[in-house]
């Protein structure tokens, strides 16, 4: 299978791949081996209105997990991960992208776990995600 990566963002392209790549192998261990295509978008996530709506409702707290939001399609090799403009934590990045490929995989919710909860123990602590230059 191949994966493409349309990366929206300043985080470098290659250290994104090498992380996706990680939690690919490591999901296809558990679940077997995902033979199709791979698309995925990176972008932005744009919180701000979150966070204003939020502590308008005043229910607001400062969470990690918020600055990251993915979307996939079931069944299919797509999948669009948006990530934070700094701070960048290569954990939840995984986390994400395993949780979207299980959507490929044609899982719901109702068969998952929570996916902050995704076990990531096979990335390295010393795991980057750069900027560009
Ligand atoms: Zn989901």
């Amino acid at each position: 299978m191949q994966m493409k990566i349309e990366n929206k963002t300043k985080w470098d392209t290659k250290d994104l791949r090498k992380v996706f790549k990680l939690a690919l192998n490591a999901d296809n261990k558990i679940e077997g081996r995902f033979n199709k295509h791979l698309t995925v978008i990176v972008k932005y996530r744009n919180i701000r209105q979150i966070v204003k709506n939020q502590i308008r409702l005043g229910y607001w707290t400062p969470n990690e997990t918020y600055y990251y939001k993915g979307c996939a399609y079931y069944n299919i090799g797509w999948m669009r991960i948006s990530l934070p403009k700094e701070n960048i934590n290569p954990k939840i990045v995984a986390q994400v992208f395993i949780h979207e490929l299980e959507h490929c995989r044609g899982f719901r919710h109702n068969q998952m776990g929570k996916w902050f909860k995704l076990d990531v123990s096979f990335l390295s602590n010393d795991i980057q995600i750069n900027k560009e230059d």
